[in-house]
This record gives C-alpha cells, structure tokens and sequence, in this order.
C-alpha cells in the first residue's frame, strides 16, 4: 500500500515537473533564471497611456525579432493635477497579465528583473545605455545617452533604482526587422546582455504587422472583475460605448490638420485611412475633432442600429451627457463616469456591443484593436464603416 502511495505520488511529481517544463512562464513564480540570450530594456517615455500600449506592441515584437527577453516596464501615469504632482508607475500586472504574453515571448516584469536578476548578472557599474548616435548629441560631452534627462526619464530609471555607467551609441539601424541582422551581429548578448534603451524600440503608431499582438494583452483579474462590476450595475444592453477625445489639447492637436500641417497619417489615423501612405483615404475634421452635430448623428445612428438600451461614456473632457440623453427622448440610459482610472474606461469600452472611437486617439486605437481580437464591432466619428470614407464628408 504504502509503496503504491509513494510510486503514486513519484508520478505525481514527475506529472508536475514536466508540466513546469512545459510553462516556462511558472518560471516567475518560482525562481528566475538568467537569459543567456540577453534582455531588452527601455522607458515607455513618450506619451500617455495609448502611446505607450503601441510603443508596447512594437517592443514585444523587437524583443523576439533579436531572442531577448522583454523586461516589461511599468506603464508611466502623469498627475499633474492631483497629488503627489510625481509620476506613478503602475506594474504591467496591475492592468493585464504577464502570463498571457508569454504565449508570445519570453518576457520577465522590470521590477522583477531588478529584483532578482540584476543584483547578480547587471550589478551598478556595468550598466551601459544604448542609443542612437543623434539622441547622444544632446547630451554635453555628446557620447553619452541621455537617459536621466528630464521628465519622464530621471523618475522612471530613479524608480527602478538604475544609473547608466556607460553608453553605446550606433546608428544606420532602426527598429525594424529589415535591420535584425544588423543587431544580432552587432550586440551579441554575450558581450552586450542588457539592451537598456532611454525610449520604446518601437515606432508609433504600432506599425500594421504589429497591431495583432494585442491578443496577447489581456486585462488583468482585478481590472476585470471591476470592471464587469460596473458594467453588470450601470449599463444594460445592447450598449454603444463611445470615446470622446475632444479636451484642449486635442482641439489644439487637430488645428494642425485644419492648417495642414497634417497629412492624412496623423498619429493613430491609420487605423481608419489606412497604413499605405499612398492609398490613404482622407482625414476629416470630423475624424479627428468631431462637432456636436456629428456626436449626435453617429451616437443616433448607431443606438439605432444597435436596438441600444444604453450608452456609455468615455471622455477625456466633457461628456455631452445631456444633449446625448436628450437625443435618446429619454429611452435610453446614458452613462458616464468620473472615475480618473483611464483603464476602467478601456475596458467598459471594450465590451461595449458597439463602439464609436476616434481615428486619431490611440487611446482610441487600444480599444478598437481589442475589439478586433474578440471580433466585436467598431466605427468612428466621421467613418461609420473603418477603412471606408462617409458620403459627403467635408474635409
Ligand atoms: P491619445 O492622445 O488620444 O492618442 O491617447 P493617450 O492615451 O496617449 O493620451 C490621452 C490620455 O488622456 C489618456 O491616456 C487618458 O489619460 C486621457 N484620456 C483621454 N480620453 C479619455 C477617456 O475617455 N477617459 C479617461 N478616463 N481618460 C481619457
Ligand atoms: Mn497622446
């Protein structure tokens, strides 16, 4: 009896150990090991929270273009308006799930990597910066990255308890995968096994091959069970969850379209005129910075269409909450909430059974790009039909 216990439970260990084999992500619970095939490091320093999810894509994708591990950063929120007045830097996994990237990569949380690696295989004195010979001029001795230089910076690396001892500058390499032969051979994570980049090794918008990484992204237990809360208590459906990017800074940013200044590829825009500069459909004021009087129309149009029984609303300013209740004769409940989480707002937003977006946020483009994932359907102001022009829209 008791020897078929133990060979019982013999095989219960083995049954566990090749299954640990098999998730190499339980590494993290566990203990972590060192990468022999180096890491990639950098700060999510350009933006706000849209930026950095597509700066986040295209590093993922850059870190597996070279077989390096993602050490994954913290997202960087700005309070300039409540106290501390300091950036916060959120964990990744207080948002999404870690795990769920490693479908894709090999990838190890920044603080983690801090913690647990880098006391041993990255200790202070040998942490070189990576960069660009041009990001290098702007510095005083002009061989140096600026990576401690200024807002977001300085705080982001002070958080992570990192300065850089050395640089390394290159050039006539960009982040594409056109040029990964170029930095396989020129970084060989041997000699160079922490690639520590001041900014995203990505460009933005998400270039298009990247876009379906996003599936990869999923939203964290906590966030979705909050989120289901406020759905589950607020709204009933069918609902419209539509995002107005309409504050002063976007009024300001969409002037440069009005004067030209802007083509049609204008920050995210692609996700509605198309990735092919050539073929790229116009831009309309209404895309960018849609009037009352199209809010409405697309709100009517699509609660309408969708037999809608309530809206929700995300907005960066105002919420035209009234004018939209008034629309609806009062049948349909409107919603919108005051909460300063961005990401609580993503996520109504991303379950909604119709969203109306705007062309040009990226805070937009993270909600319509995960839409896509699960299939659900999206349009825009001044586009009801993504990657078809509205009838007789001004320009
Ligand atoms: P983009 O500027 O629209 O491309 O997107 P970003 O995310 O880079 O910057 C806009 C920021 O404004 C967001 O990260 C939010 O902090 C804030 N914001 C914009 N729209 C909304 C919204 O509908 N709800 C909330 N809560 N915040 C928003
Ligand atoms: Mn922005």
């Amino acid at each position: 009896m008791a020897v078929k216990q133990k060979a019982r439970h013999a095989l219960t260990v083995a049954s566990l150990l090749l299954a640990l084999l098999h998730q190499p992500w339980r590494t993290f619970a566990a203990e972590l090991t060192w990468d022999p095939s180096g890491y990639v490091l950098y700060c999510p320093c350009m933006g706000r929270f849209g930026n950095q999810a597509d700066h986040f894509l295209g590093s993922l994708a850059f870190a597996k273009m070279l077989n390096r591990t993602l050490a994954v950063p913290p997202w960087i929120v700005y309070r300039h308006n409540t106290p501390p007045y300091t950036n916060v830097h959120v964990p990744y996994s207080e948002f999404f799930q870690l795990e769920a990237l490693s479908a894709y990569h090999r990838i190890v949380s920044l603080e983690d990597f801090m913690e647990k690696l880098a006391p041993k295989h990255w200790p202070p004195s040998q942490r070189t910066a990576y960069c660009f010979e041009t990001a290098a001029q702007r510095s005083s001795d002009k061989k140096s990255c600026p990576m401690k230089d200024g807002n977001p910076f300085g705080p982001f690396w002070d958080h992570v308890g990192v300065d850089f001892d050395a640089s390394v500058l290159y050039a006539g390499i960009s982040f594409s995968a056109h040029h990964q032969p170029q930095w396989m051979k020129r970084f060989p994570p041997l000699e160079n096994p922490v690639l520590a980049l001041p900014g995203a090794p990505a460009q933005f918008p998400v270039a298009e091959e990247h876009v379906g990484l996003q599936r990869f992204v999923v939203w964290s237990n906590k966030m979705m069970e909050k989120g289901e809360k406020h759905i589950a208590s607020l709204l009933t459906r069918p609902y419209v969850g539509i995002h107005l990017r309409i504050g002063i800074d976007w009024q300001n940013a969409c002037k440069m379209l009005k004067s030209g200044e802007a083509g049609p590829h204008f920050m995210a825009s692609p996700q509605c005129v198309g990735y092919n500069r050539q073929k790229a459909l116009p831009l309309t004021m209404n895309m960018c910075l849609p009037e009352l009087g199209e809010i409405r129309r697309a709100v009517k149009l699509w609660a309408k269409r969708t037999s809608a029984r309530s809206v929700f609303i995300a907005t960066d300013s105002e919420s035209h909450s009234v004018e939209i209740e008034k629309l609806l004769k009062g049948k349909v409940k409107v919603v919108s909430l005051t909460l300063d989480l961005a990401q609580m707002d993503l996520y109504i937003l991303g379950r909604a059974d119709h969203f109306i977006g705007n062309c040009v946020s990226s805070f937009s483009a993270f909600v319509k790009r995960e839409r896509d994932v699960r299939g659900l359907p999206s349009s825009f102001f001044g586009m009801d039909q993504p990657g078809v022009s509205n009838p007789k829209e001004e320009l």
